[in-house]
């Protein structure tokens, strides 16, 4: 069993409720959902120029193995007619694996921990809700350590 973190994000549509059948879905899919951050909401990263995002991290208890919940995280997706077109551009739902046990690698379809970690205050900030105290495999800083140092700007909003 791996206590694997992801990060939801939705910025089109009714974004509460993309995250809600995210969780709904992962449940099904993914594992046993063992704690959900409250939600965030973050102007837009990236490209700007388009909606708001609410975030959401969950810690999920899973037997898969982490290509395996990838793709339960893309089909997720999918399940909320994401279309991908620009990179960074609004979508109904993202799922991100952020961390996976203390599993690191890298292959050409998935990079753990996710390589955006340590930027993105919005990552950070519901991560650190749930698990302030966890060590990041690579950098061996806690999160909390991760958060106080993160040079991104942009305000993190709890809701
Ligand atoms: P970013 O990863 O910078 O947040 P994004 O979420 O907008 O960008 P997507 O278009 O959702 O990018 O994902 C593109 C691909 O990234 C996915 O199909 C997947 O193969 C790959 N990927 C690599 N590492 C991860 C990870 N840790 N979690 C989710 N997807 C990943
Ligand atoms: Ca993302
Ligand atoms: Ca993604």
């Amino acid at each position: 069993m791996t206590t694997s973190y992801l990060l939801l994000g939705s910025n089109l549509g009714d974004r509460a409720a993309h995250l809600a059948q995210a969780r709904y879905d992962l449940a099904t899919t993914a594992g046993r959902v063992a704690a959900a951050s409250a939600l965030y909401e973050t102007a837009a990263w990236g490209l700007e120029d388009q909606p708001a995002f609410l975030n959401q991290v969950l810690a999920v208890e899973t037997t898969l193995d982490a290509p395996t919940l990838l793709a339960a995280c893309l089909a997720a997706e999918q399940q909320q007619g994401r279309e991908r077109q620009v990179r960074w551009g609004a979508r109904t739902l993202d799922v991100d694996i952020l961390l996976f046990g203390q599993e690191i690698m890298a292959t050409p379809t998935l990079t753990v921990p996710h390589p955006a970690l340590p930027t993105r205050r919005f990552a950070l900030v519901p991560l650190a809700e749930l698990a302030p105290q966890l060590v990041h495999p690579q950098l061996h800083h806690t999160i909390a350590e991760l958060l106080a140092a993160c040079p991104d700007p942009l305000e993190v909003k709890q809701l």
